[in-house]
């Protein structure tokens, strides 16, 4: 199959062929013909396959060419990161058109936002938030939108964007084309379809969540933080050479001090991304990320979702992800644009269950691996220790509700909190 085949106009097809795109991805294959022919269309793929051409180019061919002052198409995406990246894309394939495409998101004043939608334009990409504080200030004109995009749905429910996404629904046309896409389909994602889509055709690319096949997945049992920490030094001096490390944290602090601390030992940067980060920073740290000046960078799983940059070979979790889900969005990250990738998993001993509920999602194991053998182990601190336990507990007692806790026994013992309550007066 060709993009020819899939009978985009000549203006596309030399922008794909600058792009360097050889042949079309299989969602791509399947996503473009029923959205030229107007369809509406649910598509489940993670990134890393090709989605946002997929809906892209038949949106943009739809569009043709500059036309009206206000949009005609609006794509909804979850972070600022997201939409810049669309937006890029966008612009790499009209290149070859006159079609003006505008990016809006929050983070930053609106006003350059609204000095641009002054001049007219045919496409927004938008995150939630800011698209309805543009419209209620009469910035934003929605009668002429006739194509609506909601990419990583999943995403935008898990953030709360539902009240603005029902919003956005009542403000725009009825009569239009919509496409959703998301990296999972779970009931609420289903619902949220079935109140936005009409008819839709469900395309899927990869069975619900498996990670793209180009990804070695691998794990690795380690004490505590400062281990894991040592471990990842250890990784950066033997293997890192010309590669580019992506390392997740689960917060924001994780991602700060781990980022300090590696900084230490190396005399080159190391980059940081999160959602405390200014807008600029973001787009310079991904620029240069992107660009090869930072071979490695920290991030939370908020900040991940923008990050596009195929050439990340490495991905390694410092703390492994409580929803698995989220793994699948981490590890998706590297193995991009058909390259492989690798993906290492350092987990505590608290983290096996959350780990097992990956190995669950993506149907089997991962690959364990053996510590090097001049690792250093440090001791777990105490307060570590007492997370470690305090965990594992809610672990064990969530499979049997008798279970006694080793943590919560001790603390019983001396316990004031427990004498106190008792002691409490029953409310009437
Ligand atoms: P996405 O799944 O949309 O996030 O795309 C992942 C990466 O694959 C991006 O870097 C795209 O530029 C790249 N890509 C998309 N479609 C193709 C294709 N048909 N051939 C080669 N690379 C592609």
């Amino acid at each position: 199959m060709t993009f020819s085949e899939l009978k985009l106009t000549r203006q596309f097809l030399n922008a794909i062929k600058d792009a360097g795109y050889t042949e079309p991805s299989p969602i791509q294959i399947k996503a473009i013909p029923p959205l030229r022919s107007g369809q509406d269309v649910i598509g489940i793929a993670q990134t890393g396959t090709g989605k946002t051409a997929a809906f892209l180019l038949p949106l943009l061919q739809n569009l043709k060419y500059a036309q009206h002052n206000d949009p005609r198409a609006l794509i909804l995406a979850p972070t600022k990161e997201l939409a810049l990246q669309i937006h890029q894309e966008a612009l790499k394939f009209a290149a070859y058109t006159d079609l003006r495409i505008l990016a809006l998101y929050g983070g930053i004043g609106p006003k350059t936002q609204i000095e641009k939608l002054k001049t007219g334009c045919d496409l927004v990409i938008c995150t939630p938030g800011r698209f309805i504080e543009l419209y209620s200030h009469g910035h934003i004109q929605t009668k002429h939108i006739k194509q609506l995009v909601l990419d990583e749905a999943d995403r935008m429910m898990d953030m709360g964007f539902m009240p603005q996404l029902r919003q956005i629904q009542e403000i725009i046309p009825n009569k239009r084309q919509n496409m959703l896409f998301s990296a999972t389909f779970p009931a609420r994602v289903e619902r949220l379809a079935d109140e936005f889509l009409l008819w839709p055709t469900r395309i899927e690319v990869t069975p619900q969540s498996t990670p793209v096949e180009t990804v070695r997945q691998m794990k690795l049992e380690l004490p505590n933080l400062r281990t894991k920490i040592a471990f990842i030094e250890w990784w950066i001096t033997h293997h890192l050479n010309d590669k580019r490390l992506l390392i997740f944290t689960r917060k924001k602090e994780e991602a700060e001090n781990l980022a300090r601390y590696l900084q230490r030992s190396f005399d080159f940067e190391i980059r940081t991304i999160h959602s405390n980060k200014g807008q600029n920073s973001r787009i310079n740290a991904m620029d240069d990320f992107r660009s090869g000046l930072v071979k490695v960078l920290v991030s939370t799983d908020v900040a991940s979702r923008g990050i596009d940059v195929p050439e990340t070979e490495m991905v390694i979790n410092a703390s492994v992800p409580r929803d698995p889900h989220e793994y699948v969005h981490r590890i998706g990250r590297t193995g991009r644009a058909f390259r492989d990738g690798t993906a290492l998993t350092l987990n505590d001993p608290a983290e096996r269950y959350a780990l097992e509920r990956i190995e669950t999602l993506v149907g089997g194991p991962l690959e364990e691996i053996t510590a090097p053998e001049s690792l250093e182990e440090f001791e777990t601190p105490k307060y570590e220790r007492q997370i470690q336990a305090r965990e594992i507990d809610g672990e064990l007692r969530k499979r049997d509700p008798n279970y006694k806790g080793a943590f919560h026994e001790k603390k019983k013992k001396g316990s004031k909190g427990k004498s106190s309550r008792s002691k409490r007066k029953p409310r009437k």
